[in-house]
């Protein structure tokens, strides 16, 4: 198998919370606590989890747009977290991130033409007429007209504001998108068009996306891969038809028997989970999850269960497993 475009070994990203009074660390708040995972080139990886796993911290810290606490990530077999100065600025143009709230996510002061130029403009690429022609070439490689240049976003609905970011982010001929939740901001029957053109565009444009968010169904539509984290961790990992069909970790059972995905698999009852996700400041002891596992043992408060192969890729991290 060739090398992987993305490796992540054992990344942390751990936020420190101070006391009001003389700023004294008091805490951790362990947002990533150890996470690893390879991407494939070409693949799509969908990270889902309920809010406040973790993942999107996840996905920023992978990109290096907010510094780890420990671990590695390799992109291209290059140490991504070494890079500086003009490597880690030449680095930046092959991975791009697309954000869940096309709202916040565009200058309202710009026109659509000048959001889309800015990074070629930023790199040094291209500018004047080729400029121009790229960036007409993008804004219908997304679905809209060339004329959109000229407008401003507010002029736009909120499927058509995805799109631009998506030219955007497509502006420098990235090999990796991250998407943070790029669909949930937007109404149901706009999603499956952003979706749909996503992946049209990573066949188009030979992309590699980790796909980041809360929606199952959102996720089984565009993934081949898919990774469940809970509290900080990754706790399942497998091809998409496995994992939806064969669920190992009780987790995913539980999160695969409220989600509304026709076809998957053989429903069974409802799982309901007692209590709420814990606090990452203070996460439970052994196995996170045990306190609301409803197939807990006695030693899952006590041993931290790794992350391992059950076979055919399907990742795990469960005694039961
Ligand atoms: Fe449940 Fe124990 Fe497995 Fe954790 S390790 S998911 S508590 S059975």
């Amino acid at each position: 198998m060739s090398d992987p475009l993305l490796d992540v070994k054992n990344l942390k990203k751990y936020f420190p919370l101070r006391s009001s009074f003389l700023r004294r660390v008091t805490g951790q708040i362990q947002a990533v606590d150890g996470i690893s995972f390879s991407l494939r080139r070409g693949e799509t990886l969908g990270l889902v989890g309920e809010s406040g796993c973790g993942k999107s911290t996840a996905g920023r810290t992978v990109l290096r747009l907010i510094p780890p606490t420990g671990g590695t990530v390799f992109f291209r077999g290059q140490d991504l977290l070494a890079l500086k100065g003009d490597a880690l600025r030449s680095a930046r143009k092959s991975f791009q991130m697309i954000f869940q709230d096309p709202y916040a996510s565009l200058n309202p002061r710009m026109t659509v033409g000048q959001i889309i130029s800015e990074p070629s403009i930023i790199h040094g690429s291209i500018r004047g007429r080729a400029l121009e022609e790229k960036t007409a070439a993008l804004l219908e490689d997304v679905g809209l007209q060339a004329d959109a240049a000229k407008k401003y976003p507010f002029e736009f609905s909120g499927g058509q504001r995805q799109r631009v970011s998506i030219a955007r982010a497509l502006a420098l001929s990235p090999e990796l998108i991250v998407a943070d939740e790029p669909v949930s901001a937007l109404d149901v029957s706009v999603q499956a068009q952003v979706l749909n053109l996503m992946k049209e565009l990573r066949f188009r444009h030979n992309l590699t996306y980790l796909f980041i968010s809360h929606d199952l169904s959102v996720v089984h539509h565009i993934s081949d891969r898919v990774a469940v984290m809970y509290l900080g961790r990754i706790v399942e990992l497998a091809e998409k038809q496995d994992l939806f069909s064969r669920p190992l970790h009780p987790y995913t059972e539980a999160l695969l028997s409220a989600a509304p995905i026709p076809d998957v698999g053989k429903r069974g009852r409802r799982i309901l989970l007692s209590g709420d996700v814990p606090s990452p400041l203070d996460p439970p002891s052994g196995c996170s999850f045990h306190p609301r596992c409803p197939k807990v043992m006695n030693i899952c408060p006590k041993q931290v269960p790794e992350l391992s192969d059950t076979g055919n890729g399907h990742m795990a991290a469960c005694h039961l497993c």
